[in-house]
């Protein structure tokens, strides 16, 4: 990889890195390809002129769709395709035909993103086609792991692991280094900063059983604030204009039009990189369900009655860059004196107390509770921002038990749910191997409009579809409540969630930030601990 790199020209390392981790776009880019797993398929069959049972019995040796789809090129010649080309794909064809995709748009655009995709299939190598398939669908299991290339790009431009890892953590991109590398050298890439409109990680928080524990922590004092129940944004400002991203660093901008409002009419700094979280509030002012606020982020096309029956109101929590003066590494207290500078009404900064006392914290606890928040959580004082750590510097308090899980399987179920895919298999990560594992199975907490999207999600990102059993890439994360996690032969995990139930679909979250099987044990062995069960 690394000599691979130092051959290409930057853009074409850029690229380069990129398919090889299966993205096509980095992170922060407003473009998709919006190319279905079906698609896909409908696209790779219409090429093969031999029986569809055939071509599916060599596809379900392989291991991901990009497999699949080398198997079936390698066992089966293609239908020749009128082209005029007949010479080998380069990466700049290759990304001049994917950026094609991206962009059509409008009626006729699915017909078109097939014909520019069928003629990209039918010229690539099985090989290539593999590479290429799974960075369209997203598929990243290449056996070159993010830790791999921040090695690679280390090598490739004489950088140190540290150099490159902090570089990373800068820009929120590994593609943004190899560009500053390869463009400036050595000492480009040194000299990161976060930019405005290019959305670092973000930093997250470990769990603490109690405001005592967060202090003991946290070295005896704290700075607790509520911690809100809604999605958490970055928001990108410089000179007028406003980017909003969301904790995966996608542009929800024109999902929040009233958010980016309050930000126009607030902000006293000219350039700003702030954190926040974006809630729902009823007339009360009291926060509505997360269901509800999901229901303005998932929409695009934001009406003014939505925007009158969901009004949304974001609370501030930090600040990582104001007017050029990069802050992640300044200790919190300081970030938060350059936000209380940074902004004026209407927008405000998340209910906060710095205190060493746990009575103290406890009450304020008790009245982020009810007034219908999800508990707090506790900051150490002199910590730096570390994007896209869960570190010991951030702790979240919170009454109710949830794990966040990933579905990696699900079943049709019984009489009315028939219509569904609504028996849902859920996995923790294992932070050693990558590898999802099983810890329980629910059809409990979802709407039937949530039952509804679900199906047509996880047809999206099927692995395998059997009719009444689907497979799926582990991408959806939701947040599961239960009463106990019990030892289990059942599930090669050792554990089962015993009543689980969905509490919410966490689209802000990605597979990587869902809780890790040591969590789960965790958990198990803190039962006995209290309860004294055995
Ligand atoms: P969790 O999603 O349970 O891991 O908790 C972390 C999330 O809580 C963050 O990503 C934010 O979206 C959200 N959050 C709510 N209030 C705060 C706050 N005051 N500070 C930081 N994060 C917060």
């Amino acid at each position: 990889m690394a000599s691979l790199l130092r051959r290409l020209e930057p853009e074409a390392a850029v690229r380069a890195a990129l398919i090889l981790t299966g993205k096509v776009f980095p992170a922060w880019d407003e473009r998709s390809l919006d190319v279905s797993w079906a698609t896909i398929w409908r696209v790779v069959e219409s090429l093969i002129p031999a029986k569809p049972t055939e071509v599916r019995r060599v596809a379900s040796e392989g291991v991901d769709l990009g497999d699949a789809v080398r198997r079936v090129f390698e066992a089966f010649p293609r239908r020749r395709q009128a082209t005029l080309f007949e010479e080998e794909l380069t990466l700049g064809e290759v990304y001049a035909q994917l950026e094609a995709i991206a962009s059509a748009s409008g009626p006729g655009s699915r017909a078109k993103k097939e014909a520019i995709l069928r003629s990209l299939l039918s010229r690539a190598s099985p090989r290539e086609a593999w590479l290429l398939v799974n960075a369209m669908v997203g598929e990243t299991r290449l056996g070159l792991s993010e830790g791999l290339l921040i090695d690679a790009i280390a090598e490739a431009y004489g950088l140190s692991r540290q150099e490159v890892e902090r570089a990373v953590m800068v820009t929120g991109d590994p593609a943004a280094v190899i560009e500053a590398a390869a463009r400036g050298g050595p000492q480009a890439a040194r000299t990161l900063r976060p930019e405005v409109f290019r959305p670092l990680r973000p930093m997250l928080a470990q769990t603490a059983e109690t405001v005592d524990e967060a202090l003991a922590e946290l070295g005896g004092r704290a700075a607790f604030e509520y911690k809100l129940d809604g999605a958490r944004v970055q928001i990108h400002a410089r000179g007028g204009r406003v980017r909003v991203f969301s904790r995966r660093l996608s542009d929800v901008t024109r999902s929040i039009p009233d958010v980016v409002e309050a930000v126009l009419n607030g902000l006293r700094a000219d350039e700003v990189i702030l954190e926040g979280e974006v809630i729902a509030v009823g007339e009360s002012g009291r926060p509505l369900p997360f269901q509800v606020l999901m229901r303005r982020f998932r929409r695009v096309n934001v009406t003014p009655e939505l925007i009158q029956s969901i009004p949304l109101r974001v609370y501030l929590f930090d600040a990582l860059m104001v007017d050029g003066r990069p802050l992640i590494d300044e200790p919190y207290l300081e970030r938060r004196r350059a936000l209380e500078d940074a902004i004026s009404e209407p927008l405000r900064i998340v209910p906060t107390i710095v205190s060493g006392d746990p009575g103290e914290a406890g009450e304020f606890l008790e009245r982020a509770l009810s007034e219908g928040h999800e508990g707090l959580m506790a900051k150490g004082l002199r910590s730096p921002y570390i994007p896209g750590v869960r570190g010991k510097h951030w702790l979240k308090i919170k009454r109710a038990k949830t794990l966040d899980l990933v579905i990696v399987a699900a079943e049709r179920g019984y009489g009315r749910r028939h219509r569904w895919f609504s028996d849902y298999y859920l996995a923790a990560r294992d932070p050693e191997t990558g590898e999802f594992l099983v810890v329980g199975k629910t059809f409990k907490g979802l709407t039937d409009e949530e039952f509804e999207w679900m199906t047509q999600r996880l047809r999206e990102i099927a692995v395998e579809d059997r009719g009444s059993f689907i497979r799926v890439r582990p991408e959806v994360v939701v947040e599961v409540a239960f009463n106990e996690v019990q030892r289990s032969p059942k599930y090669p995990s050792g554990y089962a969630l015993r009543f689980a139930r969905i509490v919410r679909i966490r689209d802000d979250k990605s597979p990587e930030e869902a809780d890790t099987i040591d969590r789960v044990r965790e958990i198990y062995e803190s039962q006995f601990g209290r309860g004294g069960r055995v």
